[in-house]
Parts: C-alpha cells; sequence; structure tokens
C-alpha cells in the first residue's frame, strides 16, 4: 500500500513554517488503517514484547493496537499532570524552552522488553526521554518505531543506540 498518498501535508500547523504531517486520512481508511497496524507489527520480526510504550497523543492510535496483536500491556507516556498515580518525569530540550514527559512508575517492571511506538519521529527529543524514562524504570528497549520519520530532522540521531524502524521516510 502506498502510505504516502494517505499522509497529508498541512502548511503552517501548528505554526507557521511547519508543515505538519496529517495521518487523519490513513487512520479513516478502513483498508489503510488495517495495513498501516500490519506493517506496523510486522517491523518487530516476531520479537518478544512485554510493553508496548506510546507517546501522548497520537502514540495511543496504533500503540494498543499493536499491544493487542503483541499479547503484550499498553503503557501512556503523558504531559505533565495527566497521569493520576505515582509518576516518573524527564524534562528535554526544545528549540526555545524545554518539554517534560511523564509515565507511572508502576508501568514497567525490571526486565520488561519494550516497544516504543510514536506516530512521527521529528527531533528526536520525544522519543529520547521516553528512553530514558524506560530504562530508568529498569526495561529493556527492543525497538522504537514509527509510523513517519523525518529524516532531515536528523531526530534518529539522537537515538541511534537503539533499532529504530519506520513505515515512511520524507
Ligand atoms: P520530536 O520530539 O521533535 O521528535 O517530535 C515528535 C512528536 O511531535 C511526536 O509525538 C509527534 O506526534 C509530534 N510531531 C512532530 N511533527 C509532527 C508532524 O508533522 N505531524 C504529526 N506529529 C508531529
Amino acid at each position: 500500500m502506498n502510505f504516502k498518498s494517505l499522509i497529508r501535508d498541512v502548511p503552517d500547523f501548528p505554526k507557521e513554517g511547519v508543515i505538519f504531517k496529517d495521518i487523519t486520512l490513513l487512520l479513516q481508511n478502513p483498508k489503510a488503517l488495517k495495513e498501516t497496524a500490519n506493517a506496523l507489527y510486522k517491523l518487530l520480526e516476531g520479537q518478544k514484547i512485554d510493553k508496548v510504550v506510546g507517546m501522548e497523543s497520537r502514540g495511543f492510535i496504533f500503540g494498543p493496537i499493536l499491544a493487542k496483536k503483541l499479547n503484550a500491556g499498553f503503557v501512556p507516556v503523558r504531559k505533565p499532570g495527566k497521569l493520576p498515580s505515582k509518576t516518573l518525569s524527564e524534562t528535554y530540550d526544545l528549540e526555545y524552552g524545554t518539554d517534560t514527559l511523564e509515565i507511572h512508575i508502576d508501568g514497567i517492571e525490571k526486565g520488561d522488553r519494550v516497544l516504543i511506538h510514536d506516530d512521527v519521529l521529528a527531533t528526536g527529543g520525544t522519543a529520547k526521554a521516553t528512553c530514558r524514562l524506560i530504562e530508568k524504570l529498569g526495561g529493556e528497549i527492543v525497538q522504537l518505531n514509527f509510523l513517519i520519520e523525518l529524516t532531515f530532522l536528523e531526530g534518529g540521531s539522537k537515538i541511534n543506540n537503539y533499532p529504530v524502524k519506520s513505515l515512511v521516510k520524507y
């Protein structure tokens, strides 16, 4: 399937100068939804996974679908103040300022084999912070997989000590 034909460029969203990759056309197409999930699953090549970790908010779309296919659990990584129980936080640098992500401390057990999933790998800040959260809780990162990788932003270089796979590259 030609996934790129269902990924729409939206100029100047969410702010001027950004070209946003919009996956809603792909999500609303029944065949594309199924084939995307199957293709992301195939990137694992049969490896055993205990937990799929997805980042707010578009990591919550295919993350749980993958978890179900893998017979794994799903663990959300969220923006500050959203998770109700005891959390671990990680703050990372943006172009201007910082951002923080949180995970429940009981979301990952020592030795858990973890797949990290998000829709887009851009600068890699989100993915790297998520890796740190999982490692601090004793999880083993088996793979990071993305629907889209914006290779010109070189986010992969921030997480090049892990296996990184993506379905579509720009
Ligand atoms: P990074 O931390 O710069 O790699 O940004 C990745 C995060 O921003 C992911 O959680 C994405 O959902 C989101 N993101 C960045 N660029 C886009 C885009 O063009 N379309 C959709 N989401 C994006």
